[in-house]
């Protein structure tokens, strides 16, 4: 396994609309396995390949808490099929927004359908943290981050401040 680099938004690379995994083969499992250890370093508990540059329609998540079992989860081409009128607001975060946070409402509950590391169909039914963690993943692959959720001003207040990091980031490294 390898771990990889994660793309910090402002990123023209997370706006992208993914491509579907035509099949779970050895190449894409590889990913995903990567894409696992990328996110348990980090630390987080969801990860979708256009971070780390793939636009393809795939996410990894773990909600278990540390110290207990890992539950991984890894999908291509997630879909949700089923999503409750009840909303949930979690405080959210994300690898590519590092320490940035915002309380974002979605469906409490979620059917989701995708394709397990062994190219099978499979369905599971989502609630609280794993149903708003799948779903962040989800947003994704179609080039939506969880600022995208929230007010413009907010969005733009972020948003400034990790260009901003960015370029101070960029210039510290030329002059190293
Ligand atoms: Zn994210």
């Amino acid at each position: 396994m390898a771990v990889l680099p994660i793309i910090v938004a402002p990123d023209p690379r997370l706006k992208v609309k993914c491509k579907p995994v035509e099949r779970v083969d050895t190449d894409v499992r590889k990913l995903m396995d990567d894409m696992l250890e990328t996110m348990e370093l980090a630390p987080g508990v969801g990860l979708a390949a256009p971070q780390v540059g793939i636009a393809k329609r795939i996410i990894v998540v773990d909600v278990a808490p540390s110290g207990e079992p890992r539950q991984p989860y890894r999908m291509a081409n997630p879909e949700i099929v089923w999503a409750s009128d009840e909303k949930v607001v979690f405080e959210e975060g994300c690898l590519s927004l590092p320490e940035e946070f915002a309380e974002v409402a979605r469906p409490a509950r979620v059917r989701v359908r995708y394709l397990d590391h062994e190219n099978e169909i499979r369905e599971i039914e989502a609630k609280d943290m794993l149903a708003t963690c799948i779903q962040h993943e989800m947003d994704h692959l179609d080039g939506v981050l969880f600022v995208d959720h929230i007010s413009a001003l907010k969005r733009n207040i972020i948003l400034r401040r990790l260009k901003k990091e960015k370029k101070a980031k960029a210039t510290a490294s030329v002059g190293a």
